[in-house]
């Protein structure tokens, strides 16, 4: 069954010029738009660079707003966007019904798609694919820090539920992690993975040198 997002994506019109040149198809992959620096502001540039994105609601919990007439009520939902093969996108939506949440979330985690590098970084291995993290990487997010270790292939990702489905949604498919702070924060805990994700192209390692 098609949900009612899919139908509003086959009907777009895009807003921006990037947007028009992924209709068009003068951009036909992610890589090409990261590697130009080009920044997303349309979530149908993405949902038609990964057809198989894939999308996870993390935690839905109430938040407080300050308004003029007082105090206000709202759901926030954290949601997790991943293709299983090597992008994932996490973010946050805030309405005043939980649909709503989830549907600003959705299309922030698209807006906020990274590249994740993958290898083979364990020494236990050495298989050289990409089913791991190419080497050891933490995150950071409001007191929480998680470390991504590589582990060797078979071993599955020995993790908390929630950094099972991100890991997994990235197209990491054996590590260990380790976690410091109030882990059982899931907002803060899944932003923190992320970070350790999206560090993974931010390290240069002497290995990128030699290329
Ligand atoms: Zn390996």
């Amino acid at each position: 069954m098609r949900s009612n997002r899919e139908e509003k994506y086959e009907t777009w019109v895009p807003r921006t010029k990037l947007g028009k040149m992924v209709l068009e198809g003068q951009i036909s992959s992610m890589e090409e738009l990261f590697m130009e620096g080009l920044k997303i502001r349309e979530p149908e540039i993405v949902n038609t660079l990964l057809p198989n994105l894939q999308e996870e609601v993390l935690d839905i919990g109430l938040v407080q707003k300050q308004t003029d007439a007082g105090e206000k009520s709202q759901f926030r939902a954290i949601v997790v966007v991943g293709n299983r093969d090597g992008y994932i996108g996490i973010a946050s939506g805030k309405a005043s019904q939980v649909r709503g949440a989830i549907e600003k979330a959705a299309v922030n985690a698209r807006l906020h798609i990274t590249p994740v590098r993958r290898g083979c970084g364990s020494w236990e291995c050495g298989c050289g694919k990409h089913h791991s993290m190419p080497f050891q990487v933490s995150g950071e997010c409001g007191g929480v820090e998680i470390v991504l270790i590589p582990g060797p292939r078979g071993l599955g990702t020995v993790a908390s539920g929630t950094a099972k489905i991100i890991l997994g949604l990235a197209g990491v498919k054996d590590c260990w992690t380790k976690s410091y702070g109030s882990t059982r924060t899931i907002p803060s805990f899944s932003f923190a993975v992320f970070d350790a994700l999206k560090k993974t192209y931010q390290l240069v390692t002497p290995g990128d040198w030699v290329r």
